[in-house]
């Protein structure tokens, strides 16, 4: 499964966060009398075997997953009770194949409760996470099982596997030891309460930043205070201040949307410095929800589990079985792009200084200040106007310009389905036709914001491509966005940012349709590192002007995009991006540094941040993207020692789409049917940098990274 984590877009600071589904192997063995009555656990009577969403009621998760988990039980006890001697196929193979139930009761219901929820389900997910973790352990720390797989692994090299299926045995196997399973009892009982406490430390950092993200408001009571605010900035603070009780008043948060146009905005330069250095303080404050003594902890806890298991440092642990391989490589690449968007910085700095001279006003730029003037230069330098570009981007037509493109990449078509059941009228259902006319699988497209539709954007599944008995199951894939609607007879108009996300969501949709790989374990999951860059190089194409002018015309003329606005469209890739490079790079340096130092539980949280900022020469103007103690991406264990994914993805995409820019056609087949062979079809048998250089020809270039912000 491939999805979008807090996608991340240099471009704005917007979260995508995606489905949290149960990565687990899998299979379709519904041998089990189905409950009558229950429509999760009967055969699909529907067009592809489409989940029935108009039969499914909330009360029908529960029993469903319980019947799901108890056939996954007598799947594993079948493997550890088989008589004969673990090999491929009655340890590893059934293994992958097992829990295609519990696969497919948990990502209906996980896809639905991000998609479309209610208070119901939001009760039964609190149960059902549990339901899935305590079983998820069972497996996880299951003895009997973990030693028929480490036989096949310790054999493997002499067993005649084809590439695959070495590929399959070591990743089951690194999955249970990462976990443990291969450490004495008293170590994995010792493990078990690191981890236990990780979570509960995890937790109470997250809640601590969440006290600390409500807990702060600037409250505006004199109009003369919301100088050079707009209307609608204006009118989200009233409302804001409405719904506090406040009424009369204006008030303003720390939540993106509200800080960031008052920095943006505001001519209040005192009141700007007050809520931004509230936003950068956050766990910081020597209070109750203090972040940093529990932080080091988490820090120590995680460098003592990596030890138990044989690494170096957390960091080594997690990239261990990243795209990038070691904590090195990361570092490498990191201060690579870091002196660019250094000197970048330092001469937007400088340009900012000097307007600030300019006007007579008498003060140095501060961290604060930023945002205000970097918009002062925005509209002398970049004059774009969101306004302008909207009418060129009717949603049906940014949609026909993605079919487009894949149709002359791959060759795909696709067909609109009306008899396939969807959770919501404004859903839209495509069946997906490979270039020699055979079924790919079923997309839902589901576009516009909703009560009981989560924030962001991301692609799921609702059933993953699969291999059963030499038929291919075939995969149903949905994205999820919240674009603006149509208003009146207006059709929705995106916003360049919306119309980005929405090839970027393909992207990752294109990955899931195509992923061929026998085995489920390593057909469906990606690393961290490489899982960005099927999605993001189609942002490349939807700028391109080639592109653009195929379909970015105006929803009442037809007429393509002017040149004149497809040019400021291309030049407005550059503004501010020393900053934004830096501010992120120096958050993602300051995550490894967490992660590869050697620790006491005396290291000051504030002094090691300041060490590590001053080593590459942070300037003071700069503050990094998250501080330490709010850095809520390194709390949970998902992206800790990962934050560099996001750029790393983004030298990945800039280098493939260059292959094509290089080939002289953008739609090149011979490319486009490599891209497909080993980025988007073949997790199952490459490792991603092997992947990457077979396509490619040599490990991707920085340059075109570097070039395509500006910053060469
Ligand atoms: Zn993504």
């Amino acid at each position: 499964m491939y999805w979008c984590q807090y996608r991340y877009s240099l471009k704005n600071t917007k979260m995508k966060i995606s489905n949290l589904l149960f990565i687990a192997s899998i299979i379709l063995i519904m041998s089990c009398k189905p409950q009558t009555g229950n429509p999760l656990l009967g055969k699909f009577n529907t067009p592809f075997e489409a989940p029935p969403f108009d039969l499914i009621k909330t009360s029908h998760y529960i029993p469903a997953l319980e019947e799901a988990i108890r056939v996954h039980e007598q799947e594993i006890d079948a493997i550890v009770n088989e008589a004969a001697a673990p090999g491929f196929e009655n340890t590893i193979l059934a293994f992958d194949r097992s829990g295609d139930l519990i696969e497919r009761v948990s990502k209906i219901f996980y896809g639905l409760n991000g998609a479309n929820t209610n208070d119901s389900m939001q009760e039964a997910a609190k149960e059902i996470t549990a339901m899935m973790a305590a079983h998820r352990n069972s497996i996880r720390f299951n003895q009997e099982l973990f030693a028929r797989i480490q036989t096949v692994y310790q054999s493997r090299l002499e067993s005649g596997f084809d590439k695959e299926q070495l590929r399959l045995v070591e990743k089951i196997y690194d999955d249970f030891a990462r976990n443990g399973a291969a450490l004495p009892e008293d170590q994995r009982n010792e493990l078990k309460k690191i981890n236990e406490r990780m979570s509960a430390i995890s937790l109470q950092l997250s809640q601590n930043l969440l006290a600390e993200n409500n807990g702060f408001r600037l409250v505006i009571d004199r109009e003369e205070d919301l100088a050079g605010l707009p209307e609608r900035v204006v009118a989200a603070a009233r409302e804001e201040a409405a719904g506090a009780g406040l009424e009369g008043k204006w008030v303003f948060t720390l939540a993106k949307p509200s800080w960031i146009p008052f920095l943006q905005f505001s001519e209040r330069r005192e009141l700007r410095e007050q809520i931004y250095s509230a936003y950068t303080m956050r766990g910081n404050n020597n209070n109750e929800y203090d972040n940093k003594e529990l932080f080091i902890e988490l820090m120590l806890l995680r460098e003592q589990m990596a030890e138990m298991l044989g690494y170096e440092n957390y960091s080594d642990y997690f990239t261990s079985d990243q795209m990038a391989g070691t904590p090195a490589k990361i570092y490498e690449f990191l201060y690579k792009v870091w002196e660019p968007s250094l000197k970048r910085a330092k001469s937007e700095r400088d340009d900012m200084q000097a307007i600030i001279d300019r006007r007579g006003e008498d003060f140095e730029l501060a961290p604060a200040d930023w945002w205000y003037y970097a918009e002062i230069v925005r509209n002398e330098k970049y004059d774009l106007r969101e306004e302008a570009i909207k009418p060129y981007l009717a949603i049906d037509n940014v949609r026909e310009g993605i079919f487009d493109l894949t149709k002359q990449l791959y060759g795909l078509s696709y067909v609109e389905r009306n008899d396939v059941p969807v959770y919501h009228q404004e859903v839209e259902a495509y069946e997906v036709i490979d270039h020699d006319g055979s079924l790919l699988g079923l997309l839902y497209i589901d576009p516009h914001p909703r009560p009981g539709k989560r924030s962001g954007a991301w692609c799921g599944t609702y059933r993953g491509g699969a291999w059963r008995e030499g038929e291919r199951i075939v995969p149903i894939v949905t994205i999820v966005m919240n674009f603006s609607r149509p208003s009146g007879n207006t059709p929705a108009l995106l916003s360049w940012d919306e119309t980005l996300t929405y090839f970027h969501e393909f992207g990752h949709s294109l990955h899931n349709l195509f992923a061929m790989g026998r085995y489920d374990r390593t057909s469906r999951s990606v690393p961290r590192d490489f899982v960005e860059l099927p999605s993001q190089i189609l942002e490349n194409w939807a700028a391109h002007p080639k592109v653009l002018k195929t379909y970015a015309r105006h929803y009442e003329s037809g007429e393509p995009m002017p040149d004149e606005l497809i040019e400021k469209l291309q030049n407005s890739k550059y503004f501010n991006q020393g900053f934004e490079n830096a501010e992120y790079l120096a958050a993602a340096i300051l995550d490894m540094d967490w992660h590869t130092a050697t620790l006491t539980a005396q290291t000051d949280v504030n002094e090691f941040e300041k060490q590590s900022m001053d080593r590459i020469g942070l300037i003071p103007e700069i503050i990094p993207r998250y501080r330490t103690t709010n850095f809520g991406h390194i709390f949970g264990s998902g992206y800790a020692s990962g934050y560099y994914v996001y750029q790393w993805a983004g030298v990945l995409d800039a280098d493939a789409f260059r292959a094509f820019e290089e080939s002289g056609n953008l739609y090149n087949p011979e490319l486009a049917e490599k891209f497909r062979k080993y980025i988007l079809a073949g997790n199952g048998i490459w490792e991603g940098m092997e992947a990457y250089t077979l396509f490619r020809g040599h490990e991707p270039s920085i340059d075109p990274f570097l070039e395509s912000k500006g910053l060469k």
